[in-house]
């Protein structure tokens, strides 16, 4: 039997996004897999790089001159930071062809299950963006809140300020089902065949999102379930905020008629004559907080951003006969991952620790943020050859700003480049001084040395766009 081989190569989307490649090779054979295709922003510089990738996966869909079709198209989940390009290329990707897409069961229009979340997610993600509006219309709200918000909504692909109609993801779902022969919705727990390939050779295993509601909604990491706690904290308030929201009625409750300050006393905000010496005096700028429970909305628009980031479709590529598993997790968040465990396997001898002890390439959760890689998962990934792949981008917007999100989260990068003996690709190429991929080494530090020897022998660097082949 012919070596098999696995090359794996991560698009530089210049901003937030994902788009892999994965080309199966073994003798004759080959089978061509895109993961997601989708950059944050939609304005006319992200449109050209999309379409300028489409183009180049296209080259590389050619035998002999003829177009082959993408075999596979996986789809992790409706953000349009990895689904967009399905937009901006579909003339692209239809002159391809894609023979079939696999999504998660959540993308199941015949699963009741499915369809209960969806419409509450679509609910939720008005609500959002009515919130959006809503600050927009008062007069001295915190512009950063309101920004911040609409950061968010950005992954629905609704630019409000544009006043032009959303690209959603909605509609790059709609295009690749068009453009696939056959789609596929998978469930975890199933190990399925990949086109051109026996199980002897390549299987894919299932991992989430999880069936299980407690877990597809649980995105807030608890103790030991993540590397920023202060980050995870923030998180768990998101729940409050919503409960909030649901049970506000506008109405003055029986309770509050025994408070100490009751309606004789109240001043309107605006009252200027009474507020001007005091409350709106600027040295008491500190006791003003009619507009700190915005925040909360931001907590809002994170929680909804979070739930779809948790209905990732998780699959790991096992090379059968190397015994090496490639992990793709979409932005899966920690029920995703918590729930791997629990999963009934089709096959009895599958176990979760082995998969990970076999993981030699890791294509790390939503952009490297702090709740998308579960540490006692990520501890078991023990295999010499281990490789991180990060699609990150730093001159990112919403990264780079006073305040942006933290993506490469500190604590988490840090134990990565532990993990893999700092075998870490970026899409950005932002290689620190240390990493094997630039700089001179020391000459005595030997174990680098292999790394850099290695990593350059997979590794083809070119005008940004990084391949790693595993065999
Ligand atoms: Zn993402």
């Amino acid at each position: 039997m012919d070596k098999l081989q696995a090359k794996v190569t991560m698009y530089p989307v210049g901003e937030l996004g994902d788009c892999f490649f994965l080309e199966f090779t073994s003798g004759e054979k080959k089978t061509r897999v895109l993961i997601d295709s989708g950059s944050f922003r939609n304005g006319e510089q992200s449109v050209r790089r999309m379409r300028a990738i489409a183009e180049d996966i296209k080259t590389h869909c050619s035998d002999q001159g003829e177009i082959s079709p993408i075999d596979l198209v996986i789809g992790t989940h409706q953000h349009n930071d990895h689904y967009s390009n399905f937009v901006h290329s579909k003339d692209i990707f239809e002159s391809i062809g894609i023979k079939n897409a696999w999504l998660s069961w959540l993308d199941d229009p015949g699963d009741k299950h499915a369809a209960d979340i969806a419409a509450g997610e679509r609910k939720l993600s008005k609500k959002l963006s009515m919130i959006g509006t809503n600050l927009q219309n008062m007069i001295g709200v915190n512009k950063q809140v309101e920004s911040r918000i609409d950061d968010i909504l950005g992954f629905y692909g609704l630019d409000r300020a544009a006043g032009k109609a959303p690209i959603t993801p909605l509609e790059a779902l709609r295009n690749l089902k068009e453009i696939s022969k056959a789609v596929y919705y998978a469930n975890p727990g199933e190990i399925l065949e990949i086109p051109g390939f026996s199980q002897q050779e390549l299987k894919a295993y299932i991992l989430g999102p999880p069936r299980d509601n407690e877990l597809l909604f649980d995105i807030n990491p608890g103790k030991g379930e993540s590397y920023d706690k202060h980050l995870s904290e923030a998180m768990n308030t998101a729940d409050g905020f919503l409960s909030a929201l649901s049970n506000f009625n506008n109405t003055v409750t029986e309770e509050e008629a025994f408070f100490p300050f009751n309606a004789t006393q109240e001043r309107p905000l605006n009252d200027l004559e009474f507020s001007n010496g005091s409350y709106h005096e600027k040295s008491q700028a500190w006791r003003q907080i009619d507009y700190d429970w915005l925040d909360q909305a931001e907590r809002l628009a994170l929680y909804l951003d979070s739930f779809t980031n948790n209905s990732s479709l998780v699959v790991a590529f096992e090379l059968v006969q190397a015994q090496k598993v490639l992990l793709f997790v979409g932005d899966a968040q920690t029920g995703n991952w918590l729930s791997w465990k629990e999963i009934d396997w089709k096959d009895k001898n599958t176990s979760l620790s082995q998969l990970l002890n076999k993981t030699v390439l890791y294509k790390v959760g939503h952009h490297c943020s702090h709740n998308a890689t579960l540490p006692e998962y990520l501890e078991q990934m023990t295999h010499p050859e281990l490789v991180a792949m990060i699609p990150v981008d730093i001159s990112d917007a919403n990264i780079a700003k006073q305040g942006g999100w933290r993506m490469p989260a500190v604590n988490l990068y840090k134990r990565l480049k532990e993990l893999t003996g700092n075998r870490i690709l970026r899409m950005d190429g932002q290689y620190g001084p240390d990493s094997p991929l630039q700089g001179e080494l020391a000459e005595q530090n030997w174990g680098l040395q292999h790394a850099l020897v290695s990593l350059r022998a997979h590794t083809e660097l070119k005008d940004e766009i990084i391949s790693y082949t595993v065999s």
